[in-house]
C-alpha cells in the first residue's frame, strides 16, 4: 500500500524529539507520500525538531507557541501563502506543571488549572479556528487524549480535567466544521515513554499495570498510534467524526 496520502498538506504539532507521539504520526503520514508542515514550541526545540524534520523530503517547519494568537495567526498565514491548502492536523501538545502532576487533584491551583487548559484544550480551538479555512477541499483534525479523561488516575489530576475537555471540544468542533467535510477526532493512546509522560508521578508502574492486563499485554508502541492517525487522516475514516478511539491494546475495556 503506498500513497494514501499522496496529494494532502497535514500540520503537524507537537514533535520535541523522536520519542514525541507526533514524530510517529510523521513519519507514517509521510509513508503514504503527505506534504508535511511541522511546528514547533519554541528555540529550545529548534534545532533537535529541525534535525529531525529534515529526514523528510520537502517538509517545512515553523515555529508556534500555541499560547500566543499572533503565532497560531502568523502559521495561517504562512500556510496560506506557501501551500494554499490544508488537508490535516495533527495536534499533540499538552502542559502541565510538574507540581500538579503529583498528589492529589484537591491541590490543584488557579494558575495551573488555567495554564495546563489553555496549552492542552484551547489550543486545538484555537488553531481549527484559524486553519479550517484553509481546508477548502475538506479535512482532518486530529488530537490526543488520554484515560485519564474519563477515568479519575492518580497523579494524572489536571491532566485528566484538561483531557475530559478536550474530548468536549472535538465533539463541537466537530458538529461545527461537519458541514465543511471537515473531520474531528481524538486517539486515546495507551502510555508511551515521552518527554511529557516523564512528567507524571509514577509513570514506570502505570507502564507496568498496562503490560499485566491490557488484554493484548504489550504497552503501546508510539507507530500503533502513529498508524492510526494515517487511517483518520485519510479516506478510509470518511465517516468518522466527532470520536475518541482507544489505541490502547485494549486496557480501557477491562476491569483492574
Ligand atoms: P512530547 O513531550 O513529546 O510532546 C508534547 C509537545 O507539546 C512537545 O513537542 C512540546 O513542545 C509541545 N508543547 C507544550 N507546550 C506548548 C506550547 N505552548 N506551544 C506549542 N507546543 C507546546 O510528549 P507526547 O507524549 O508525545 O505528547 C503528545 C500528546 O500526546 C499530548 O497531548 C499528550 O498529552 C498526549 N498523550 C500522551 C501519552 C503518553 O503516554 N505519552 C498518552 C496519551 C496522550
Amino acid at each position: 500500500m503506498n500513497g494514501l496520502l499522496q496529494g494532502k498538506n497535514i500540520v503537524v504539532m507537537g514533535v520535541a524529539n523522536e520519542r514525541s507521539i507526533a514524530w510517529a504520526i510523521a513519519k507514517s503520514l509521510a509513508s503514504q507520500g503527505a506534504q508535511l508542515v511541522f511546528t514547533y514550541e519554541n528555540e529550545r526545540v529548534e534545532e533537535r525538531v529541525k534535525k529531525l524534520t529534515e529526514t523528510i523530503e520537502g517538509s517545512r517547519t515553523v515555529q508556534c507557541n500555541v499560547t500566543s494568537d499572533e503565532d497560531v495567526e502568523a502559521l495561517a498565514h504562512r500556510l496560506r501563502e506557501e501551500i494554499g491548502v490544508v488537508h490535516g492536523l495533527a495536534h499533540c501538545i499538552a502542559f502541565a506543571k510538574t507540581e500538579e502532576l503529583d498528589g492529589m487533584y484537591v491541590d490543584t491551583s488557579r494558575d495551573g488549572f488555567a495554564l495546563a487548559h489553555d496549552v492542552s484544550v484551547y489550543s486545538l480551538t484555537a488553531v481549527a479556528q484559524r486553519l479550517h479555512p484553509l481546508m477548502t477541499e475538506g479535512g482532518s483534525i486530529v488530537t490526543m487524549t488520554y484515560l485519564g479523561a474519563e477515568r479519575a488516575l492518580p497523579n494524572y489530576n489536571v491532566m485528566g480535567v484538561a483531557k475530559a475537555a478536550l474530548e468536549a471540544s472535538v465533539r463541537y468542533l466537530a458538529s461545527d466544521l461537519g458541514p465543511n467535510n471537515i473531520r474531528v477526532n481524538a486517539i486515546s493512546a495507551g502510555p508511551i515513554r515521552t518527554l511529557a509522560a516523564k512528567g507524571i508521578s509514577g509513570f514506570n508502574t502505570i507502564l507496568k499495570q498496562v503490560e499485566e492486563k491490557a488484554p493484548l499485554r504489550r504497552t503501546t508502541d508510539a507507530s500503533d498510534v502513529g498508524d492510526t492517525a494515517l487511517f483518520l487522516m485519510s479516506d478510509w475514516a470518511r465517516g468518522i467524526t466527532g470520536e475518541v478511539i482507544h489505541v490502547d491494546n485494549g486496557y480501557s475495556t477491562v476491569g483492574i
